[in-house]
């Protein structure tokens, strides 16, 4: 095998220029998983392969080049990678030339390991290396032997980071990245390790992306990364000057941010959703992993329960009406049945709407990963059945109160014949009936059934 090792690879500067016919037309399908980092690095890459004219199709069948846009966060979709790879043998063999290639975290991970194990992939990718796919293409489609492959995993740290908004339909809502990997290396989490250290944006490139999506009728941005109130900027700007910015500077209806961490969560970003709360949603997302200070501790998050729960009362002071989400493991290492019921009372305590629960799984260099009192998968599975058992009948009585209540819908979509959906600022997924021409709008509508992940309603006159 000839393979193009990360080692040997250089920076996109000095490459090759490369031909701006590279797909000749050929189709590029790009399967997702995971996270929303992940959704707009597909589009995004979708974007830039359009520039060296590959043209985007609808499925893996019609395609000459097959990505598959990975996460590893969780064990189950580096599983589904490898599943997935076997799925496209039978199209390999109709197809030799068909390219399949593993990009985002899993290729950031595995690498070679990749390349090893699956001889239908022809090349790999990191998360740093989505600008050079065109260079990466340009080698693979120049190679001598099918068996020759490429893998380009190298983590650049060039700062400050660049990486332009490309959204080919943004829509009504779209995303704007703003900061990359994370240093704070939870003792579970794999980003760090994927995604590299945290950078952040340019202030004016974020500006600049989001004045032009405004232009381009984008109604809501949703600033993404990995700990986006850790955002830095190259001139001094921090999360909260950025959110204020955006929300009174760029002329967008509602702004939107993913994720947060609770240790930066601090006044001054309370001051700020507090004077910009008419663009900044009455929702919030805030990971609490645990409700027990022991496993908080044990998993490096950087508060206790009772901080975290201070910070919820100062949100809920500071947005009367507001909704909280939240992201949690259950089955942690060492996780007693009692710290286990801290998780369960902490999710009744503050009333989180929804809840995105999972087993905890040992993710490869990570610290937890190595400790020793592992919980065992039956376990695991029976916590997690009881937390989503005890949320969903909570969540059934909390949601009832939309019922009677008129929201405030932005449409985003248009579902078949006089059908519409958008959302709520609460982030309520919403569904009435109105003409296509409401696209884009935001209008209100009197809810009469509320179910936990779902509202209808009708256009109120
Ligand atoms: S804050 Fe923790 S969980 Fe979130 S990305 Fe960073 S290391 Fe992972």
């Amino acid at each position: 095998m000839n393979e193009m090792s990360s080692e040997n690879l250089q920076s996109p500067d000095s490459l090759k220029p490369v031909n701006h016919d590279i797909g000749a037309g050929r189709g590029v399908f790009i399967s997702t998983y995971g996270c929303q980092m992940n959704v707009n690095d597909s589009e995004r890459m979708y974007s830039i392969l359009e520039m060296s004219n590959f043209m985007p199709v609808e499925s893996a069948e019609e395609a000459s080049l097959i990505i598959i846009n990975s996460c590893s966060v969780r064990e189950k979709p580096v599983h589904k990678v490898y599943s997935e790879v076997g799925t496209y043998r039978e199209l390999k063999k109709k197809n030799p030339d068909l390219l399949i290639g593993v990009g985002g975290c899993v290729g950031q991970q595995e690498k070679e390991k990749l390349i090893k194990t699956q001889p239908l992939i022809d090349f790999v990718f990191g998360t740093d290396a989505i600008d050079e796919l065109p260079q990466t293409l340009q080698t693979l489609l120049g190679r001598q032997s099918k068996k020759e492959k490429v893998v380009n995993a190298q983590f650049h740290h060039r700062e400050p980071y660049h990486v332009d908004t490309l959204v080919r339909n943004p829509g009504v809502s779209t995303f704007v990245n703003i900061t990359k990997g994370c240093d704070n290396f939870c003792t579970f989490c794999v980003v760090p390790f994927t995604r590299g250290r945290e950078k952040s944006r340019p202030f004016q490139h974020i500006m600049t992306d989001i004045h032009s999506l405004v232009k381009r009728g984008v109604k809501e941005v949703t600033l993404v990364g990995q700990n986006v109130n850790s955002y830095k900027s190259d001139c001094g700007i921090d999360f909260p000057d950025l959110l204020k910015k955006v929300a009174l500077e760029t002329g967008l209806e509602r702004l939107r941010f993913t994720t947060s961490h609770p240790k930066d969560y601090n006044q001054k970003l309370m001051d700020v959703l507090a004077l910009c709360q008419h663009k900044l949603c009455d929702y919030v997302h805030l990971p609490f992993q645990s409700g027990n200070t022991r496993i908080l501790e044990r998993m490096n998050r950087g508060y206790t329960r009772e901080e975290y729960l201070e910070k919820i009362r100062q949100i809920k002071a500071t947005i009367p009406n507001v909704v909280l989400s939240t992201d949690i493991i259950v089955g942690f290492p060492g996780e007693t049945e009692e710290e286990f019921l801290d998780t369960v009372s902490m999710v009744k305590e503050v009333g989180f709407e929804t809840i995105f629960a999972f087993k905890y799984s040992p993710r490869p260099f990570t610290k937890a990963a190595r400790f020793e009192d592992q919980i065992d998968e039956v376990t695991k599975s029976r916590r997690l059945n009881h937390l989503f058992d005890v949320h969903n009948k909570l969540s059934f009585e909390w949601v009832k109160k939309y019922e009677g209540q008129t929201l405030q819908i932005l449409v985003d979509k248009a579902e078949g014949e006089n059908k519409l959906s958008g959302r709520s600022t609460q982030n309520k997924v919403t569904y009435f009936e109105g003409p296509e021409s409401l696209v884009g709008q935001t209008v209100p509508v009197k809810i009469h059934k509320a179910l936990p992940n779902v509202l209808r309603g009708v256009i109120e006159q």
